[in-house]
């Protein structure tokens, strides 16, 4: 028996693919949508879907076909040449198809998909009769010709372009609408094209409807290696070897006059998440025209139209087919339980259901969206918690522009004004193309990316840029899905602007007002919550609060178990960390009390004493303003407790530069210049990071250590007085051999005693490492006898585990995962498991077994992604200590791990 490669719509896919992530596995996105919505009856075009699993034979077979495959189609076709009542390649009666391509995650236009397959020479002349319209049937022919000439045959879109643009002019008119050219002048392009196909194309335009179809299933199958789609599964982080569905789908037409059009529809306002449908539409035009955001589309509601325009809309124009669209929305989203994304064709009045799936939204929106349909009864709070993305929870976080009308009255005013596609606030220099955009932010340049319309192949100028621009597109153009996506600021469809990618200049005149001209690299600022543009840069506001975030967070600290800490070294940074609702302070560093300019000379000397006595000297006119430190942060985290890891840094970077710097320590230590630079010059060190620092400097100098801890707890002892409540943890860096942490405790113990005695109080405290070395991992156990808790610092970790400099990395790690994939993900950003997990795994366990009470926590940049904390959960940590601005991150990410491993 052959596999079964091909799927009906209308097949039950049995148990086996009863989960929605199973059937997209199986069939794509776009395949499983289809299926799911025949069967809720759902107007669908009928047609099949061959599985992913067929692309990979595809691929992994120099693009040959498995076998039983063709006969599989031909069975299926069939079926829905019945439904439709035509048949494939019949020339009375064509039945013509869409060929699509569909992965099991959405990439917007990554792929390739081709419509009006199996008309040729005969068969238009069928569909003309049929229809009842020439034109149309030869508009759809032309089309055909241009994307199976361009897809399959690989003759470049431009010669289509200029092949049509000299048609015009021999009509007369070179700036004439496509809609505009006369049937016949149709028929000739079309003859044109053909001749243009076997001129440039690998093949003359096949007039076989098979051979067609094979053509455009192998292109589909191809698209899925094509650079643009690697390039963004690279950076989405999608594998290469899913492969994609190819759907293969009876066509209905949006081209047929004024009652028929093409649109796409949000169930919910995707830059906002207000409860509206949002949609927007050509009429008589087919496919991607308003997703290519080449024409800026009309509404689809009256209440989404400009003021003015209400009538225009496809609500007031066709309010039988608006009221159908509406209930087929809410019917989707209600199914699917969250905002759906649909794609819609209208033909001669009925609408057709193209596509659906979960849509891109902005960050508020997806937070609004999720509490609201809880409250709608759509969802229970754990499901609306698994529904949010908890990756870009900081973006709500971020500041943001005044708005326009505070702006106004300060006298600022937009240049232009265009739709508000994705909201936020960005500030940057004009660049026109997305290679440009990369070469600046490459060079740590803040650029806006500023295109009459973006397409597929500006993803990475996108991704690089604050900001996107476009003159051209409305809401649900590419530009504004794709920048909603990657949570970029994003003005859309602003037809204040002229952009000239020639004089590479941009002209912005409002209201017919004069024009302001921008050149390239001029600074501009962009309100994407408005839809603003303003010259110049703009100074930004702290967020506004959004309520809906405090209830989606109440329920996400309602199921988790890992705690969250921040990481906080001022009592600044520690009042908003518990703002964000930290249970903490995870890390507080304490290098910047060494480092403050009016300090520093006093640090240097520190270090350069020539003495013991000397440098308790020096310190103890460091102590007090320590102390002051910790104080303010000990009052600002009262009850919570506060992780201070002693002096980090290795003592070359204290030393002094230059010349003056070197004469006023000697100064200050009454000793000669020469004597000193000698000192300095043995003190230096050829690889400080695995140098003389951290622990190392506490035990080789303990009267550094001695003095923090007794700033320390002296702090403690004085808002303990205040009644405070405070829980001081100190923890000592770099440990990697037990002796080093045992010695370091008895130092520590002694200091704390003998302070206490002198105040006759004392206050609680512990004594904990910072787990950054492997080896550290591997003898936890014996370290664990000194320890009362573990903090992975899990960027050195990272660091010494892979033997990697993250200060240098960046020469080859972005190769390492881009484009040799040898890696998964930075290792850096993302926790790598494999390694670096293994050793946290070890280390958890063996310190536990010698003490059973011991806690553990994470401090690392990795304790604010959402798939490192999933695996801090499973391995058991009780919490996870990041920067402030994401610790909503790390409470939703929490409890969605808690969730999911229930
Ligand atoms: P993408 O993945 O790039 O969105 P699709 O396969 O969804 O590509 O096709 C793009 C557009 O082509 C659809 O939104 C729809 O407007 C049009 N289209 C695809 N199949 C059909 C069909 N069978 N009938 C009419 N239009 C179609
Ligand atoms: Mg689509
Ligand atoms: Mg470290």
């Amino acid at each position: 028996m052959t596999d079964k490669h091909v799927y009906l719509f209308d097949d039950d896919l049995g148990d086996e693919y009863a989960d929605m992530q199973a059937k997209k596995d199986l069939l794509g996105g776009k395949g499983a949508g289809l299926n799911v919505m025949r069967h809720l009856d759902v107007p669908v075009p009928p047609g099949l879907t061959i599985t992913t699993a067929t692309c990979n034979h595809f691929r992994t077979h120099d693009g040959a076909f498995p076998e039983g495959m063709e006969a599989q189609v031909r069975e299926g076709l069939k079926t829905v040449e019945e439904e439709v009542g035509r048949g494939f390649g019949d020339p009375k009666n064509p039945l013509l198809v869409s060929v699509r391509s569909g992965a099991r995650m959405s990439m917007p236009g990554m792929m390739d998909t081709i419509l009006n397959l199996g008309l040729n020479d005969e068969t238009v002349e069928g569909l003309a009769e049929g229809s009842g319209d020439r034109r149309f049937a030869f508009d759809a022919y032309r089309r055909f010709l241009q994307m199976y000439g361009d897809v399959v045959l690989g003759v470049d879109h431009s010669s289509f372009e200029e092949v049509l643009g000299n048609l015009k002019r021999e009509l007369g008119d070179g700036r004439m609408l496509d809609s505009d050219i006369p049937v016949d002048g149709l028929e000739e392009l079309v003859k044109r094209y053909q001749k243009l196909i076997a001129d440039e194309g690998s093949a003359p335009f096949p007039q076989d409807v098979w051979e067609q179809l094979w053509g455009a299933v192998a292109a589909v199958f191809r698209s899925w290696d094509n650079q643009r789609a690697i390039r963004y599964r690279r950076m989405q982080g999608f594998d290469d070897d899913w492969g994609t569905g190819c759907t293969v789908q009876a066509m209905v037409f949006g081209n047929m006059g004024q009652t028929s059009g093409t649109g796409v529809c949000f169930t919910r306002n995707p830059s906002t998440g207000e409860k509206m449908l949002y949609g927007e539409y050509l009429v008589n035009a087919q496919g991607e025209d308003v997703v290519a955001g080449i024409r800026t589309p009309l509404n689809i509601t009256a209440a989404g139209a400009p003021p003015g325009r209400e009538d225009e809309t496809l609500e007031r124009q066709m309010p039988e087919v608006f009221q159908t669209i509406v209930d087929l929305c809410a019917k989707l989203e209600a199914h699917y339980g969250d905002m759906q994304d649909i794609e819609l064709t209208v033909e001669r009045g009925k609408a057709w259901v193209l596509q659906t799936r979960t849509g891109k939204r902005a960050a508020h929106a997806a937070v609004r969206i999720a509490k609201e349909l809880v409250d709608e009864g759509v969802l229970t709070r754990e499901q609306a918690l698994m529904n949010v993305d908890a990756g870009v929870l900081d973006q709500l976080l971020h500041a943001r522009l005044p708005t326009p009308e505070e702006l106004e009255k300060e006298g600022t005013y937009p240049v232009a004004s265009g739709l508000p596609a994705s909201p936020g606030a960005a500030t940057g220099k004009i660049v026109f193309d997305a290679d440009q955009a990369e070469e600046a932010a490459k060079n740590g340049e803040e650029v806006i990316l500023v295109r009459r319309e973006t397409s597929p192949e500006d993803i990475h100028g996108m991704k690089a840029a604050q900001g996107i621009l476009t003159a051209t597109g409305g809401m649900t153009s590419h530009a504004a899905v794709v920048a909603r996506g990657l949570g970029k600021c994003c003005v859309a469809g602003c037809s204040d602007l002229q952009v000239d990618y020639g004089k590479r200049e941009v002209v912005a005149r409002k209201d017919g007002g004069h024009a302001v001209t921008f050149q390239e690299g001029d600074v501009i600022t962009l309100d994407g919550t408005h839809g603003k543009v303003y010259a110049g840069a703009l100074d930004v506001v702290a967020a506004a609060k959004v309520p809906e975030l405090e209830t989606l967070m109440k329920w996400a600290d309602q199921v988790r178990t890992l705690k969250v800490r921040a990481n906080a070294d001022t009592p600044r940074t520690a009042r908003l960390a518990r703002s964000f609702g930290a249970e903490g302070i995870g890390l507080c560093r304490t290098e910047h009390m060494f480092f403050a300019d009016e300090r520093l000379e006093a640090v240097r000397c520190v270090v350069l004493a020539g003495s013991p006595e000397q440098r308790k000297e020096w310190l103890a006119k460091i102590e007090p303003m320590q102390r002051a430190d910790f104080t303010k942060i000990f009052r600002a985290m009262d009850g919570l407790p506060v992780t201070v890891r002693l002096l980090d840094s290795p003592l070359h970077e204290f030393l002094p530069r230059e010349e003056a710097e070197h004469q006023q320590v000697a100064d200050a230590l009454g000793e000669d210049i020469a004597q000193l630079k000698a000192r300095a010059r043995q003190m230096h060190e050829v690889n400080p990071m695995l140098g003389h620092r951290a622990v190392r400097v506490g035990l080789t100098m303990p009267t550094i250590y001695e003095a923090q801890v007794r700033a320390l707890l002296q702090a403690a002892l004085d808002v303990s007085a205040d009644g405070i409540d405070v829980h001081p943890e100190i923890m000592i860096p770099v440990v990697g051999i037990a002796g080093e942490l045992s010695r370091m405790r008895k130092l520590v113990d002694a200091t704390a005693e003998l302070l206490f005695a002198e105040a006759g109080r004392r206050v609680d405290y512990q004594v904990g490492t910072m787990i950054e070395l492997p080896r550290a991992c591997l003898v936890a156990g014996e370290i664990a006898e000194s320890a009362e808790f573990f903090s992975f610092g899990t960027n050195d970790l990272t660091q010494t585990t892979f033997g990697i400099s993250r200060d240098d990395a960046g020469r080859f790690l972005p190769t390492y995962v881009d484009d040799l994939q040898i890696l998964p993900a930075d290792p850096f950003a993302r926790l790598d498991e494999d390694g670096v997990g293994e050793l946290v795994s070890i280390a958890c366990e063996r310190g536990r077994a010698k003490r059973g009470d011991l806690k553990l926590g994470l401090c690392g940049e990795h304790g604010g992604d959402p798939i490192s904390i999933d695996f801090c959960h499973r391995t058991g940590l009780g919490y996870v200590s990041c920067s402030p601005p994401r610790l909503p991150i790390a409470r939703l990410a929490a409890a969605q791990a808690a969730l999911r491993h229930r």
